[in-house]
This record gives C-alpha cells, sequence and structure tokens, in this order.
C-alpha cells in the first residue's frame, strides 16, 4: 500500500517526511516528527470560536466588526503570519495594500535582516539538501537547533549520509558550534564548541578574518590565538561549508557588515554558505512573498499605492509610538512576547486576532477567531528555511476556518 506522507509545520525546517496514523478530526499517532512535531499535530482543538469583546458570536459578527474597525483606523497594522500559508500572506498584502496598513513580522526584531541578505544576493547560500548531499564543515553560531529544529542534525546537517558524504559524521562532516553558552548543539560538537562572552561575536569574527590571512588574531578577552588558528585551519579546508546564523549572532551584532566581512573573507579561502535559522515555519515565504511586492522583507507601510520602509514601520517601533490606531495580528502573541512597557499600547487600540491558539492577546482582543492550524487542519504552501517551495494538506477535518478564508472574508466585508 503507498503511504502517506505529511508536512510538519512546528518549524522552518517543515520536515516532509511525516506518517500519521488519523481518523476523521482527530490524530491519533505520528511517526518521524520530532516531540515538537508530535505536540505540535497532536495540539487538540474545541469548537469554532468567534469572539467580540470575549463573548460569542457568529462567524458573519465576527467577520463585520473585523471589517469595521479596519475600515474606521486612519493608520492600522498588520502583524504576523508567521505561521500562515503563503497564500494567506499574499492575502494580507492585499489587505494591507487596500487599507493603506502598517505591515510586518516578527523578522524585523529576529532574523529578517539575515534573511533580506540572502535574497538580496548579498551572500551565497544554499539548500538543506545541499548540506545534507555536500557539506563538510558546519558553523552553528549563536544557534541550537538541537532545540530549536530538532531534526536539524539527524536530517540535514550532520548525521544524515549524504549523496557525496556517505560516511557522515563520523569522517567526512565537522560540526562547530560558536556560542556565548554550552549548549545541546555544543554539546554534539564536542571539542569543537568555542565558547565566547556575551556580546564577543564581532571581536571574534575579526579574529577569524585575521587568522584567515594568516595574521595573528586578538581579541578583547584573551581568546586563545592557537585555538582560533585551529579553527581557521578547519575553514580554510572546507569544500562546502555552511554557517547556519541564528538569533544569538544577530542580537550580538550591531549590524551585519562584520558578518558579510566574514563571509567574503572565508570564500576568499574555501567554499562557504549561509543559512538562516528561521524559527516559525513560514516567515521566510512571508518575507519573500513581500520582497516580491515590495522589494522589502518587513516593517513596510503602504499609503495609496507608495510603499514607505523603515524602522518606524516595525512593529515594535510603531506600538512603541502609538502610531498606529488598530491592529490585525495573525497567529502571534505580542501581549505575552513584546516587553511589557510596549505591548501595553495594544490594549490601547482594537485589535483583532486570527490564531489556533488562545493567548494573552487573544483574551485582551476586541474581536478573535480560533483559525485553523495549518498543515494539520489546512493545507497551502509554505518556505522553508532555506527557501525551497513546500506545499502541504490537511490531515484532519476541521470547523475553523484556515487564515486565508478570513482574510477573504474580511476583503470582502471591508
Ligand atoms: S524538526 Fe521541525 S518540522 Fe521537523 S518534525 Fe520537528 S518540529 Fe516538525
Amino acid at each position: 500500500m503507498e503511504k502517506n506522507y505529511y508536512v510538519c509545520t512546528g518549524c522552518g525546517l517543515l520536515c516532509d517526511d511525516i506518517e500519521v496514523e488519523s481518523e476523521k478530526d482527530i490524530i491519533n499517532k505520528v511517526y518521524t516528527a520530532c516531540r515538537v512535531g508530535v505536540a505540535h499535530m497532536k495540539e487538540g482543538k474545541e469548537e469554532a470560536t468567534f469572539l467580540v469583546d470575549n463573548k460569542p458570536v457568529d462567524e458573519a459578527k465576527a467577520i463585520n466588526e473585523a471589517a469595521s474597525i479596519l475600515k474606521n483606523a486612519k493608520n492600522p497594522l498588520i502583524f504576523g503570519l508567521g505561521t500562515s500559508t503563503n497564500e494567506a500572506q499574499k492575502l494580507a498584502i492585499e489587505l494591507a495594500k487596500k487599507i493603506n496598513a502598517t505591515l510586518d513580522d516578527t523578522s524585523s526584531y529576529c532574523l529578517g535582516s539575515v534573511v533580506e541578505a540572502v535574497v538580496n544576493n548579498k551572500v551565497k547560500t544554499c539548500t538543506l539538501d545541499d548540506v545534507r548531499n555536500k557539506g563538510d564543515v558546519v558553523i552553528f553560531w549563536g544557534s541550537d537547533p538541537a532545540d530549536s529544529h530538532p531534526r536539524h542534525l539527524s536530517k540535514h546537517s550532520y548525521f544524515p549520509r549524504g549523496k557525496e558524504k556517505q560516511r557522515g559524521w563520523e569522517e567526512d562532516r565537522t560540526a562547530i558550534a560558536i556560542d556565548i553558552r554550552k549548549s545541546h548543539t555544543a554539546k554534539i560538537c564536542g571539542n569543537y564548541f568555542f565558547q565566547i562572552p556575551q556580546g564577543g561575536d564581532a571581536e571574534f569574527i575579526d579574529a577569524l578574518i585575521a587568522g584567515l590571512s594568516g595574521k595573528l588574531p586578538k581579541t578583547s578577552y584573551n581568546y586563545p590565538p592557537k585555538k582560533i588558528l585551529e579553527l581557521t585551519n578547519i575553514l580554510k579546508g572546507a569544500k562546502f561549508g555552511i554557517v547556519f546564523v541564528g538569533l544569538g549572532l544577530v542580537y550580538s551584532l550591531e549590524n551585519l557588515e562584520p558578518l558579510l566581512r566574514l563571509m567574503k573573507a572565508l570564500n576568499e579561502k574555501a567554499n562557504f554558505h549561509l543559512v538562516p535559522m528561521v524559527g516559525h515555519y513560514n516567515m521566510r515565504g512571508f518575507n519573500e512573498n513581500l520582497f516580491a511586492e515590495t522589494g522589502y522583507v518587513n516593517s513596510v507601510k503602504f499609503e495609496n499605492g507608495i510603499v514607505k520602509h523603515g524602522p518606524e514601520f516595525s512593529t515594535v517601533e510603531s506600538i512603541k509610538a502609538k502610531t498606529v490606531d488598530a491592529a490585525l495580528i495573525i497567529g502571534s502573541d505580542p501581549l505575552s512576547s513584546l516587553p511589557r512597557s510596549i505591548a501595553k499600547n495594544l490594549l490601547g487600540i482594537p485589535v483583532i486576532l486570527l490564531d489556533p491558539c488562545k493567548t494573552l492577546t487573544s483574551k485582551n482582543a476586541k474581536v478573535y477567531i480560533n483559525t485553523a492550524i495549518s498543515g494539520v487542519e489546512s493545507g497551502g504552501s509554505a518556505t522553508r528555511m532555506d527557501g525551497i517551495l513546500v506545499n502541504f494538506k490537511p490531515i484532519v477535518e476541521t470547523k475553523h476556518p484556515s487564515d486565508e478564508t478570513v482574510l477573504m472574508k474580511i476583503m470582502e466585508a471591508l
């Protein structure tokens, strides 16, 4: 009997080899997925919920209320979408254009700058399949996939036998972790863990560049030059190297200039690629869809056919400066995740939330629509962390509407 494989939308890896045992609307067993994926897929859902002022209403009332909030707003914010399909994201961009909204996702305060460098070809990148088949030197910098993307090392970056890497991790690959703490990934890297002090990344980059060009590597925190030179010797020998960039590195740098300089220096001596460790399953999709439409990956404001871009149009800055007067949030919980001093401003404006989960933001939303979990209860497409398009179908039936359906209905009601 032919096996049915599903895609897990639990993280940016979008594993496409998942087998499940399911009935009409319930998943009984999940095979192949990691624990995060199993929990994500087996997340229990109650009846469909439409709330206005925390009181149950029918779908039409919730949609009309949402449309009326957006119609009356002078500068609405549309935010989230990292766990929505490409199709929903494209609709949200259309909606933002229609209502002259500010539009942003979580990438403006995480890996957006790295994705921006990749989509603008400022740095060489590759796919996870390339990594599995050819990767010989793999660097995890400020990233800990053993926790954040649990199948990363086993499926793609370290343990598997690839087409040109048949001897796998034992002989064919070197995994290196550069981090401020001994993460689970760093433990797997063993002697190739380079622990640096908090905020010490830019100096470590300069030291590596010095080492690569035969100079004595120095840091103000006296990292042993001999250890840095051992590392640069490994890097120089890479036939297919990859730097998996995580938030730890991005938050430590003022901007990406040092990292781009390092990638250039690495490629003068060897062959290196950069892949952002995108967490949300379709953050990269949002960045690419918005880039295709506007030339920017996040933080835009539409104004009568003109696109403005800048940090002032990021979620954090626009909420902090109170420049937005309503918010449509899709698949995000800013009241829990943003600093309280900023998030509290959301309490002063009407919030519409589309989310499969009940959260602090849903409790405080003017309109809350309990949407389907995409990849589990609704299908579509998404862009994997390495830019590969992945199509997926729903596993179970649901009464919950998808983000796409709700956005379409709001557009029609405007
Ligand atoms: S690694 Fe990510 S995509 Fe793969 S099964 Fe785990 S949560 Fe799902």
